[in-house]
């Protein structure tokens, strides 16, 4: 049995760990690669199948020091990658909020980042990738080669083949830390004026907000913009982290994120953010702030959790406070959303979820019918405003759902490997 990190999927498969790319692939069940399991529903789960387990593909191939390129297998981590390059005065071009992923997992859901406004998706970084099928072809895929595999591919949860290798560009940032501003804001007008007159000042920017919040407070929070220190750094420094771990009892049995606890812990977040201030933060802390709590997604108890994340264009933005009242008075969301804006640069990937406008992200309780009703409703409130869901986060979302938000999807079925599949798959597409 492997879990997603929602705790909510739990696929009951077989799980086969491949060590070398030309390890053979499990037979007679259908297959599935997974990483490092941080997706939050079943997007890298396949029961009643196998999944390859992809993380001991975990060698460097090629390090280009000078142009920043990096070539690698697909089970090393964000974390390793970093401990490689920021000494040498690199950085990922892209990152999602937590380093704990594999670079393959990168590509499947084509993570977006905190400079999603200047910078795009991972895949638009993406240079080069060996894709592995199951009749035993290796494709070399690139804009010129097997083209239509590398755009199938990139946003293709994992349904295309197993990506054996990838090669992708870094950004250069003499100094990691970045330099951080905290503003502290009344409601979800004041964020979008934040995040206007941001986009050309700030490379990173992203925002938490109180979901308890309603009315004219509704998508109040705290905007947290950075660039990265301008200084370079007197000598190398190597990537550092602490990390607590919750204790084993926790997440056997309740839920420890209730009303009380929420509102407790919104209360004082904002307070301790109130006003706005400056000052520098380490690049672990700013980018990564959850991975210094080690397997925090146990405090949910055994029924786990389910987040949302959608992403709603431009011309409908405002439909966000509909959601975000909804969430109030639901009383079921959990401990800080994220809102964020998205900007235009298009990924080369057929089935990217990244896209222009606004996205919000948040986590919930499994309450049973209590929530997936509520996750419905939202929904039909983003399919009305032709918004999309993320398969990264997703547990729920229905086959119409899934068409309206990517419409590639019937081209992408003919790129998916006959012997690949899993239950996102099974559940969105029939
Ligand atoms: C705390 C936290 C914060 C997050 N923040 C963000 C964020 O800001 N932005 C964002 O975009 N995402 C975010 N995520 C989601 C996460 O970045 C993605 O789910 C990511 O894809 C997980 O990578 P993984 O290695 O764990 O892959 P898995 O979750 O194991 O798999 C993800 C997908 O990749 C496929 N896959 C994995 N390896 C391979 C391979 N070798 N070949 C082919 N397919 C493969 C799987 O089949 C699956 O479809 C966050 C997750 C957490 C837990």
């Amino acid at each position: 049995m492997t879990n997603s990190w929602g705790n909510v999927n739990r696929g009951d498969q077989s799980v086969h760990s491949i060590q070398f790319i030309t390890d053979d692939f499990p037979s007679g069940k259908s297959l599935l690669p997974i990483g490092m399991r941080r997706s939050y529903g079943d997007v890298c789960t396949n029961s009643n199948g196998s999944v390859i387990d992809s993380t001991r593909l975990s060698r460097f191939i090629r390090f280009d020091q000078v142009n920043g390129v990096l070539v690698c297998e697909s089970g090393v981590t964000f974390w390793e990658i970093l401990n490689l390059i920021v000494p040498y005065g690199w950085f990922l071009p892209v990152t999602p909020g937590t380093s704990f992923i594999t670079i393959g997992g990168a590509v499947a859901n084509d993570v977006h980042g905190k400079n999603h406004h200047v910078a795009g998706s991972f895949g638009c970084f993406v240079r080069s990738f060996g894709l592995r099928r199951s009749d035993g072809q290796v494709l070399l895929c690139d804009n010129v080669h097997n083209a239509d595999y590398f755009a199938a591919t990139i946003g293709g949860l994992g349904l295309t083949g197993l990506i054996t290798w990838v090669e992708f560009s870094l950004k250069r940032a003499p100094n990691p830390d970045v330099h951080v501003e905290s503003i502290e804001y009344r409601s979800y007008r004041d964020f979008l004026a934040l995040s206007e007159a941001t986009e050309k000042t700030h490379e990173y920017h992203v925002s938490w907000v109180d979901c308890l919040a309603n009315g004219s407070s509704a998508g109040r929070g705290v905007f947290l913009r950075a660039n990265h220190l301008s200084e370079t750094l007197d000598s190398a420094r190597k990537p550092t982290r602490t990390t607590r771990v919750v204790p084993a009892v926790v997440g056997k049995g309740w839920s420890l994120v209730n009303s009380v606890s929420l509102r407790l812990f919104n209360k004082l977040y904002l307070h301790r953010n109130s006003g706005t201030r400056e000052y520098n933060e380490v690049f672990e802390k700013y980018f990564y702030p959850l991975d210094a709590i080690r397997d925090w997604n146990r405090i949910y108890g055994r029924k786990g959790f389910y987040q949302f994340q959608c992403v709603v264009p431009f011309e409908n933005k405002l439909i966000i406070t509909d959601l975000l009242e909804l969430i109030s008075k639901s009383g079921q969301g959990s401990f800080l959303s994220v809102l964020k804006t998205m900007g235009e640069i298009e990924s080369p990937g057929m089935m990217s979820f990244s896209r222009p406008g606004v996205t919000l992200a948040l986590d919930f309780p499994n309450l049973g019918t209590k929530t997936t009703d509520l996750f419905r409703t939202m929904e039909l409130i983003v399919a009305h405003a032709n918004g999309a869901l993320y398969p990264a986060k997703d547990a729920l979302m229905s086959v119409e759902m899934f068409k309206q938000s990517y419409p590639r999807c019937d081209e992408f079925s003919h790129y998916v490997d006959p012997a690949f599949s899993s239950d996102f798959w099974r559940r969105v597409y029939h």
